[in-house]
């Protein structure tokens, strides 16, 4: 079914872009674009959208210039897009410059968590514009000749121009002229603090520092509390005969204004239950999307690929239809001799086109175990964590599973190529990043089977430690010590009044848990 964008709206000051609109948006607009392509089950991408949310509002009145959107890659709709334009991570910035007749699939640029650079950025961004592609309506940003600006005193102008004298490196005079862009009855200039005798002329000792020239000519130094450009934009905003220009009828055509959509009917489930439908839906996902933003697939990345179906097609405790898919999807990638992938022929081989009968993997999205009360919530990594639980318990159960893979020597096979996919594929980069940080630390010490189920037990529950209270985690699933005493209560002990794990306890809870006769097959299609 339909997931719902819901970390944006259209009540915030950004435009929701989807596949429908993106193209049509871009190519030729007579402003720049900065578009944030997220997905709403990425914890990251929903930590960070209020800060998005800020920067769009503090940059607002920039809009003619440039503008800022966003992109839901998790939602159905959007898939092809999103690998059309070569999404791989979450969150992925993308620059768009004005103008382009070509389609452009626009450059990368890493975000900063930092408003101020971030608006830093795209004033550079506006200003890798040339003279042929500058947005039309946006102010020239370069720094004025002190000449010229003394040429402008005492002459009856009929509007206000601002001046802001600022050193080479600042930005406060480019952003005030943004800022003020929209506005009629100022102009706004800016001027490098290089001439001495100029400084000396407008009585300036420090910068950055603001000079004004009124309509009828007369001049003097700004009085601002403090030389920001909060201040600097605000002054100038309330000057008598100074207000914003009526914005042009055009802008927002292409704003997708549609409203909630509907919304998915609640499926009652166990807490004390796997779901299939999950974990199929997790694969699902991670076939046809997560790695297919991935044109070909070589080296590292292949030979991760590999090991990952490896080990899913001889642990997943699946329905026939899927473990039939998944070996011969194994077989097929075993037989070739090749160094490199296009991924086209993965999907082809997974979307069943060669039609093998009985070779199935469901091309829906359906979350049980895995649902959130809000769409963007749980959904995927849910599913992830949940299928390799699955997968270090199948090995612990069935130590023969892997024979003659080249891999069945080893403990930690399972545990390596989960650490592999996540670090290489896992749209969530920021998750590889820790998840790898605990590996590191840790892994080597798992020396079983039964050890790799518990230190992905303990490093989940770390996890969901660091994540309780974020604003990624679902108020009707609060990240939690699993499992917890409801579920087992023989798994929780005191002692001398602190909580401590029974691990015997908790290793058997796992190995029933994650096993084939506790996964249930309700709501698969
Ligand atoms: P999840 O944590 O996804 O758990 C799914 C299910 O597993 C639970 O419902 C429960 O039944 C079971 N479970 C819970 N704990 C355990 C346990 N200890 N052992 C066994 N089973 C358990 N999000 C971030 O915001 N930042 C991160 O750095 C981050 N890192 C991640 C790293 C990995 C490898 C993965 C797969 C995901 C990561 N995520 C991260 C996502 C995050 O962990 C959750 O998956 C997501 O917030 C959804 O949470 P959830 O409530 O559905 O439960």
């Amino acid at each position: 079914g339909a997931r719902g964008a819901k970390l944006y709206s259209a009540e915030d000051p950004l435009t929701i872009l989807t596949s429908d609109t993106l193209k049509g948006t871009l190519r030729n607009s007579s402003t720049a674009w900065l578009v944030q392509f997220y997905s709403s089950w990425c914890g990251h991408c929903i930590q960070y959208s209020p800060t998005w949310k800020a920067l769009a509002g503090d940059v607002k009145d920039w809009e003619q210039a440039i503008r800022i959107g966003v992109l839901d890659c998790a939602h159905e709709k959007n898939f092809d897009i999103c690998k059309e334009f070569g999404i791989h991570f979450y969150p992925t910035f993308r620059y768009f410059k004005a103008h382009s007749a070509s389609f452009d699939i626009g450059k990368t640029y890493r975000a900063d968590r930092d408003l101020q650079t971030v608006r830093q950025l795209m004033v550079n961004f506006l200003q890798n514009h040339t003279r042929d592609d500058w947005p039309v309506r946006c102010p020239p940003l370069e720094p004025s000749r002190s000449a010229d600006i003394l040429s402008l005193m005492g002459l009856k102008m009929g509007h206000y121009t601002a001046v802001i004298i600022e050193d080479e490196e600042s930005y406060v005079g480019r952003e005030v002229m943004l800022d003020l862009m929209a506005y009629e009855g100022v102009i706004v200039k800016r001027a490098l603090n290089t001439d001495k005798s100029f400084l000396q002329k407008l009585g300036i000792t420090s910068v950055p520092a603001a000079y004004l020239i009124r309509p009828n000519g007369t001049h003097t130094l700004m009085d601002v509390q403090k030389s920001l450009r909060f201040f600097f934009s605000s002054f100038l905003k309330l000057l008598p005969g100074v207000h914003k220009k009526q914005s042009p009828a055009a802008l927002g055509s292409a704003v997708d204004t549609r409203g909630q959509e509907e919304m998915e009917v609640w499926k009652e489930f166990e807490k004390s239950k796997v779901y299939m439908a999950d974990m199929e839906s997790g694969l699902h996902y991670l076939f046809r999307v997560e790695l297919a933003s991935h044109e070909t697939l070589e080296g590292e990345e292949l030979k991760t690929f590999k090991d990952f179906v490896t080990v899913v097609a001889k642990l997943f405790p699946g329905r026939q239809s899927v473990v039939k898919l998944l070996e011969t999807l194994l077989e097929w990638l075993v037989s070739l001799p090749l160094e490199r992938i296009p991924y086209d022929a993965i999907l082809d081989l997974v979307n069943n086109k060669m039609r093998i009968s009985g070779m199935f993997l469901s091309e829906q999205l359906q979350w049980v175990g895995c649902q959130g009360s809000r769409p963007e919530l749980r959904g995927y990594p849910c599913s992830l964590w949940t299928l390799f639980h699955t997968l270090t318990v199948q090995a612990a159960l069935r130590p023969d599973a892997l024979a003659n893979t080249g891999l069945e020597e080893d403990p930690l096979a399972v545990l390596q190529t989960m650490r592999r996919y996540i670090g290489t594929f896992f749209g969530c980069r920021e998750c590889g990043q820790h998840f790898e940080a605990m590996a590191k630390e840790s892994l080597q010490q798992v020396k079983s089977l039964d050890e790799a189920v518990l230190w992905l037990w303990r490093k989940h529950n770390q996890v969901n430690s660091r994540l309780a209270g974020a604003l990624s985690e679902d108020p009707r699933f609060p990240k939690a010590q699993w499992p917890t005493p409801d579920l087992c209560p023989t798994c929780h002990e005191e002692q001398e009044g602190l909580h401590v794990w029974n691990e015997e306890k908790v290793l058997a809870f796992l190995k029933q848990h994650y096993s084939t006769g506790n996964i249930s097959p309700k709501y698969t299609s």
